[in-house]
């Protein structure tokens, strides 16, 4: 069967556009501006909403209360598909630090639900860790922080050499820099993450492979006084440096909007990837003041629409959807179709997924409608409604 979507506006490589996109199986058929359905053919007529490729989210733990650390592929694939109803179609399942034998079986229930998932993609795995600063380890357990020098990190590696797609390491640990060649060779984006670099240190690690910034201005060190001297960090440097690549938490809690256009000016459309670094908590429904115990063994507060440690001195995580970081860069500022581009394009571009991203002939079926307040009302995923 064939489907044909009618929307007020299409969001297209080629820009925004009028026009009809036609489904056929797990791909797009193509984008005409003018097609006489058959009788055969489902149309699905929105004359008020904007049709935009489906959004990739490279930087979540979980969502629809599955924890991506639990090492169940069951659980990776019903997290995968509770986000896939706000419009997030793929996922890149992200690991927290933990012990080794959890990373391993973290790996290996990604690489089987990637195997399995329907109505979702699953577009590999993101180490964030376990080589990160203690420094800077922000929510991540640190009795499971390893230093690259001292740590047998190679069956890390080697789980599932063809699925890893993304490290996060702190370039500026012993072994560090070795660490961002290696994960270069192996065509895997090493992330500057968790990381206390100044920003001369990340010169040294882009020199060595590293081409991204996990969550830029969370969990990174910025400018430092030195007696009569300032020393620039990581923020500094994913602003300011053309090499990288900035994931960025839009979830509204993590940076203000004020951070938000301040990155946009800095990086551009094109650089920037928009991420919820969601905990198991998103994507479901929450108790304001409850807190939550997750599988790493951290409590997490709901409060204010965020998660938070207990102390408040730091945020868990986001319980936000991709959707609603679109709509806050918006709210920012940035005009859809960029928010757009760095919600489903730049990620899907990070991660190698060739046919995710854009909606054009021969690319996956992964489509969401938004509406005008810019909430996902309608959702293909894969060429399977999903909402
Ligand atoms: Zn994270």
């Amino acid at each position: 069967m064939r489907f044909v979507i009618r929307a007020g506006k299409v969001l297209t490589p080629k820009g925004c556009t009028k026009g009809q996109v036609i489904v056929e199986g797990q791909r797009i058929l193509g984008v005409e501006e003018h097609y006489d359905p058959s009788s055969q053919d489902q149309v699905i007529f929105a004359p008020d909403d904007t049709l935009c490729p489906g959004f990739v989210d490279v930087h979540v733990h979980g969502g629809g209360g599955f924890s991506v650390n639990s090492g169940n592929s069951d659980d990776v694939i019903a997290m995968a598909k509770a986000h896939a109803v706000y419009g997030t179609t793929s996922v890149l399942p992200t690991t927290l630090a933990a012990p080794m034998e959890q990373l391993l079986s973290a790996v290996n229930a990604v690489r089987d639900a990637a195997g399995r998932v329907k109505g979702a993609s699953i577009l590999g795995v993101h180490l964030e860790g376990p080589c990160l600063n203690p420094l800077q380890s922000g929510a991540q357990a640190p009795g499971s922080l390893l230093v690259p020098a001292e740590a047998d990190i190679a069956p890390l590696l080697d789980a599932w050499p063809e699925g890893l797609v993304m490290m996060g390491a702190a370039p500026e640990l012993a072994g560090g820099l070795s660490l961002g060649e290696t994960l270069c060779k192996r065509g895997v984006v090493a992330s500057i993450a968790h990381s206390d670099a100044t920003y001369y240190q990340v010169q040294e690690a882009i020199r060595h492979g590293y081409s991204n910034v996990t969550h830029l201005y969370s969990s990174c060190s910025g400018l430092k006084r030195v007696n009569s001297y300032r020393i620039p960090g990581v923020i500094e440097a994913g602003l300011n440096l053309d090499e990288l690549t900035v994931q960025v938490i839009a979830d509204g809690k993590h940076l203000p909007k004020e951070l938000l256009q301040l990155i946009y000016r800095c990086k551009g459309a094109d650089r920037i990837q928009l991420i919820t670094d969601g905990l198991e908590f998103s994507a479901s429904s929450l108790t304001e003041g409850t807190v939550y115990r997750q599988l790493n063994g951290m409590d997490a507060l709901y409060e204010d629409g965020v998660m938070k440690l207990t102390d408040r001195q730091s945020f868990a995580g986001s319980v936000a959807t991709l959707s609603r970081c679109v709509k806050n860069m918006v709210e920012a500022g940035v005009p859809l179709p960029e928010a757009v581009r760095m919600a489903s394009t730049n990620p899907a571009r990070l991660a190698g997924a060739k046919r995710k991203g854009a909606i054009a002939s021969g690319m996956d079926a992964d489509l969401v409608l938004l509406d005008k307040s810019l909430a996902p009302r309608w959702v293909m995923a894969m060429g399977e409604i999903v909402k």
